[in-house]
């Protein structure tokens, strides 16, 4: 059977990660979650002190920061640090570090040869446009921001983390405008991309309405 690449990209918040993971369990694909290699490199150099306007000292971490996925999420150097990732701290740094051009062109790589076999699902920012410009299917998520907001709170919740709604839009808001303006790889809609604005979809209707879309092209002639 033809094995494609799901590529979907948009904004936080918009449902994409756990969407992309049902997605690609509906297909029988793997699930590659971008974003969090993006977050694992931030908690690498936060937690190594790391000066972010020294390249030399970017690269030479870089060096010492191997990442992999088992089925519970994100190793960094064989140490399971899923949770760790989504902390505010890391929300708050991550859209500085994702801007910076010798991280991206490291995780790019990365990503391409996890996806070598294709029968991937990943979910980022710059999947369809950088990453996997000739995808099979390219889908852009969208919401509203009071829509996210919810979906965020209720996401740091599970974890026993408790934020104001202003904190979170502020901070949603803030990786929006650093995503969508930076130089390098800026998130945006590829132009064969379809977009589907999640603010009034249940999660089973996003997953549902993918899954049709990836199972048309993989049994097409
Ligand atoms: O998807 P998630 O919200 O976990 O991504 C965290 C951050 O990582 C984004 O706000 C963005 O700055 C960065 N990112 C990126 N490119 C990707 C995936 C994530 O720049 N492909």
């Amino acid at each position: 059977m033809k094995r494609i690449i799901v590529a979907i990209d948009g904004y936080s918040g918009t449902g994409k990660s756990s969407t992309a993971q049902l997605v690609a369990e509906g297909l029988n694909y793997t699930y590659i979650d971008s974003g969090a290699m993006y977050r694992a490199i931030t908690f690498h150099f936060l937690r190594n002190n790391v000066d972010l306007t020294n390249p030399k000292e970017i690269e030479e971490s870089m060096e010492k920061c191997e990442l992999r996925f088992n089925e519970l999420g994100i190793l960094l150097n064989g140490e399971l640090i899923e949770n760790e990732i989504r902390s505010m701290v890391v929300n708050q740094n991550v859209s500085e570090v994702s801007a910076i051009s010798s991280v991206r062109r490291k995780l790019v790589e990365q990503q391409r040869e996890m996806s070598r076999n294709k029968g991937v699902v990943m979910d980022g920012r710059d999947i369809g446009t950088v990453v996997f410009p000739e995808a099979e299917l390219k889908l852009f998520m969208t919401a509203q921001m009071g829509v996210r907001v919810k979906r965020r709170k209720k996401q740091l919740a599970k974890k026993g983390i408790i934020e104001y709604d202003e904190a979170i839009e502020q901070n949603l808001a803030k990786r929006d405008e650093i995503d969508t303006t930076r130089s390098d790889s800026p998130l945006k809609q590829a132009t064969d991309a379809i977009v589907i604005d999640t603010s009034d979809l249940t999660l089973n209707e996003q997953v549902k309405k993918i899954v049709n879309l990836a199972n048309n092209l993989i049994h097409e002639n």
